[in-house]
C-alpha cells in the first residue's frame, strides 16, 4: 500500500521521533514509514556510509529528517546525540523507536562463544537499549508524555536462540521493557516492546549464513530464507505503537 495515498497519511505529523538503526533493514523500513506519516524525524546509526545511502533512500520534506553517526552502546555519544536532536526537534521528544541491533555466533556451541563476541553483543543489545531509554526519558518525564518502543526477539522471549550471546540480550531487553513500563508509566510514558519474526534483513541474510558456515546445515539455512517476512510489514506496526491509535497499547507485541 501507497502510504502517501492511505488513511494514515498525516497521522504522525506533529510527533517528534528518534529511530534508531534507521540505516538497514527494519530500521530503514520504520524510517520511511514514519516520515510518509508525516513525523519529524532524527535518524541514529553507527554506519556513516550506509546512513548516508538510506538517508537518500528516504523521500522526506525539508527539514524532515536528520541523521546522526553514533553508538548506542557508548552513552557520550548517545547523550550528545539525544540532546542534539531534541534541539533540532525545537524541545521535547514525543517517541523512541529503538532498532539498532546485531547478531553474532548463530550456531556456535557454548564452548566457542568468546567472550569478546559476548560483550559485544551485549553492549549493543542491552546496554544500548538501556542508555537510549535512560537518555531519552530524561526530556520524556518533565513532558509527561511519550511512548518508547524496544525490540527484542522470540529470540531468548519465547523460545530460545541460534546464539547464546543474542537470545541473552533481548531477554535481557525484554525485561529491561517490562522494568521501563512498570516505572515509566506514572509519568505518562508508554512502553512498548516488539518481537519481530523472521524477517528480510541483512542480519538475518548474515545470520543464516553464518549458520550454514558453522553447521553445514543446508536445511537450516532453507528452512529460515523461505519464510522470512517483509521489513515494511513490521514497520506497520511499530508506526501504529508510535502513534496515538495506540494510546492504550502496552507491552510486549509479536510479528510474524
Ligand atoms: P540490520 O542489521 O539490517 O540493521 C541494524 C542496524 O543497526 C544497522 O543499520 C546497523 O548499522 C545499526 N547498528 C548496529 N550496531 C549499532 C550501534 N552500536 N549503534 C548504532 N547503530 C547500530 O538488522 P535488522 O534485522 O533490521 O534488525 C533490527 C532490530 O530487529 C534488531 O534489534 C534485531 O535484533 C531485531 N530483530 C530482527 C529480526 C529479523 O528477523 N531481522 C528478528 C527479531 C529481532
Amino acid at each position: 500500500m501507497n502510504t502517501s495515498d492511505s488513511i494514515f497519511h498525516q497521522r504522525l505529523k506533529t510527533k517528534k521521533i528518534i529511530v534508531t538503526g534507521f540505516a538497514s533493514g527494519i530500521g530503514l523500513a520504520t524510517a520511511t514509514r514514519v516520515v510518509s506519516e508525516g513525523a519529524k524525524v532524527a535518524l541514529f546509526d553507527l554506519n556513516e556510509s550506509a546512513s548516508r545511502k538510506a538517508l537518500s533512500a528516504i523521500s522526506a520534506e525539508k527539514n524532515q529528517v536528520r541523521s546522526w553517526t553514533m553508538d548506542v552502546s557508548n552513552e557520550t555519544d548517545v547523550k550528545n546525540a539525544v540532546a542534539e536532536a531534541t534541539e533540532w526537534f525545537g524541545g521535547g521528544i514525543d517517541v523512541l523507536i529503538h532498532l539498532a541491533g546485531i547478531l553474532r555466533g548463530s550456531y556456535l556451541s557454548i564452548g566457542e562463544v568468546t567472550v569478546e563476541d559476548w560483550d559485544s553483543v551485549l553492549e549493543v543489545n542491552l546496554k544500548g537499549s538501556f542508555l537510549m531509554a535512560k537518555h531519552v526519558s530524561q526530556y520524556m518525564v518533565p513532558q509527561k508524555s511519550g511512548a518508547i518502543v524496544l525490540t527484542s526477539s522470540g529470540a531468548g522471549v519465547t523460545e530460545g536462540s541460534s546464539s547464546y550471546s543474542y537470545g541473552s540480550s533481548k531477554g535481557g531487553t525484554h525485561g529491561l521493557a517490562l522494568t521501563l513500563d512498570r516505572h515509566l508509566s506514572t509519568h505518562g510514558i508508554r512502553v512498548n516492546e516488539v518481537l519481530p519474526g523472521y524477517v528480510e534483513t541483512p542480519m538475518m541474510l548474515s545470520a543464516v549464513e553464518e549458520a550454514l558456515l558453522n553447521t553445514g546445515d543446508e536445511a537450516i539455512y532453507e528452512g529460515t530464507t523461505v519464510c522470512l517476512s517483509d521489513a515494511k510489514d513490521i514497520a506497520a506496526v511499530i508506526a501504529f505503537l508510535a502513534s496515538d491509535d495506540a494510546a492504550s497499547v502496552r507491552g510486549t507485541i509479536s510479528t510474524t
